[in-house]
């Protein structure tokens, strides 16, 4: 017994020692980021924060959906700053100084929204409320065809006046009360440098205003990102490459529906070996973070360059973050001693590593 973990952890330090790539971790909740340390993750590179506003938050949610006066749905974010606020610092003291990239609300609005078949039933019984019909109207207002394809992530930023700026005075407030804290700002689903930079603005006024240091950067995750990258580094300084959204967009296959669908197929013809959602499509998704890359740093030569899809915790696409020049991949808790030993293994076997 005592001998394995003597031998694992001398592999593990051997790994770590060789490794260029920083390993970081996707958590949400303080318990994710204590076990991402436990399992040697140096920072968190993905805390989504659309979960936060489900459970017994959703009320709020509700209120905000609901505003229509300016008054109102400030009142709503006014509610639901504290709750963030205690969120972060949740995370920032389970990180003990390490980095953490807290990615403002991306939430596809068909998964937030209260369901609409439980809302019709509802405002159609006896007993059903003004504020019933109201949401439902509200949420049939805002159904999608294609939610993943529709008002999330920046776009919804830009469009609900506030939300994004309570979540950086949220992030800046607990940064303060927890020593050594080290937040970054992330933007989601940015598709052109305009939206980037009016978001970017808020946020560092905000920053500055409370006194807080903090990066701001963005998701490289739809295509016209990628290609447009050396526009958009001028106004981030970092990308974290977000492959699940780019697998979808450059393949045109959804998320969450087309592996059932005819993924074996593609197996048997040899078109994939392995589903492009777990292992990194190199000739095409792979193209896109290599142009990214370059554009990146040739714009803004301290860049930082990470990785938060599930790709980030496969062993493959790990090789491939670490020849890219990546500085970081981050992945599950879970993944995390696997990618430590194939980020050791990537720069073993890389034979060009010390021209880099
Ligand atoms: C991604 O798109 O790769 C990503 C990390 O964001 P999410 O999975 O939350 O869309
Ligand atoms: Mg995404």
């Amino acid at each position: 017994g005592d001998d394995l973990v003597r031998a694992v952890d001398r592999l593990m330090r051997h790994a770590d020692g060789a490794r260029r790539l920083g390993i970081r971790a996707n958590a949400d909740t303080p318990e994710d980021a204590a076990r991402a340390r436990r399992f040697g993750g140096e920072g968190i590179g993905l805390c989504r924060t659309e979960h936060m506003f489900l459970g017994e938050r959703r009320q709020l949610v509700e209120d905000l959906v609901l505003a229509t006066t300016d008054e109102a749905r400030q009142a709503a974010l006014d509610a639901l700053e504290p709750l963030q606020k205690a969120d972060f610092i949740g995370i920032f003291q389970a990180m003990e100084g390490a980095p953490v990239t807290i990615r403002l609300i991306d939430p596809p609005l068909h998964e937030f929204l209260p369901d609409i078949v439980d809302l019709s039933v509802k405002a159609a019984t006896e007993t059903a409320t003004d504020k019933d019909r109201r949401l439902l109207a509200a949420v049939k207002r805002l159904h999608e065809q294609n939610p993943m394809l529709g008002l999330r992530g920046v776009r919804l930023g830009l469009v609900i006046p506030g939300l994004f700026a309570m979540q950086v005075r949220a992030i800046a407030q607990a940064a303060k009360e927890v020593p050594r804290a080290r937040p970054e700002i992330m933007i989601p689903l940015v598709a052109a440098v305009q939206e980037l930079e009016a978001v970017r603005e808020e946020s560092l006024r905000i920053l500055a205003e409370t006194g807080v240091q903090a990066l701001v950067g963005t998701m490289i995750e739809v295509p016209r990102a990628a290609l447009t990258a050396g526009q958009i580094a001028e106004a981030a300084e970092f990308f974290s490459f977000g492959t699940n959204d780019l697998t979808q967009m450059v393949w045109g296959f959804s998320r969450d529906d087309v592996e059932a669908a005819f993924f074996s197929r593609y197996l048997d013809l040899g078109i994939f070996g392995v589903s492009p959602f777990e292992s990194l499509d190199e000739e095409g998704v792979g193209r896109l973070v290599k142009i990214a890359v370059e554009e990146g740093r040739a714009a803004r030569p301290d860049l930082h360059l990470g990785i938060c899809g599930e790709h980030g915790g496969d062993p493959a696409s790990i090789h491939f973050c670490h020849d890219v020049g990546l500085d970081y991949v981050s992945c599950s808790p879970f993944r995390i001693p696997v990618a430590r030993l194939e980020a050791g293994r990537a720069a073993l076997t890389d034979t060009d590593s010390d021209t880099r």
